[in-house]
């Protein structure tokens, strides 16, 4: 179970624009620097919607390239 009680950035991260992604999957690590984020968390991005990534509400989309 995680622990909600601990801060929770998910005001900001709602400001912050989703990600976008080439490819079907995205490893998050919740930060560039791994010992601020967390670990590795594969998210599937099939969804038409943003994928949320559980572990620090970072939204990733994935980016659709039509050539
Ligand atoms: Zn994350």
């Amino acid at each position: 179970m995680q622990d909600t009680s601990k801060k929770s950035p998910m005001e900001l991260i709602n400001e912050v624009p989703p990600i976008k992604v080439q490819g079907r999957f995205v490893a998050c690590e919740g930060d560039s620097d791994p010992a601020l984020g967390h670990p590795i968390e594969f998210i599937c991005l099939d969804l038409a919607e943003p994928a949320v990534c559980k572990c620090c509400g970072l939204r990733f989309v994935q980016d659709h390239h039509h050539h």
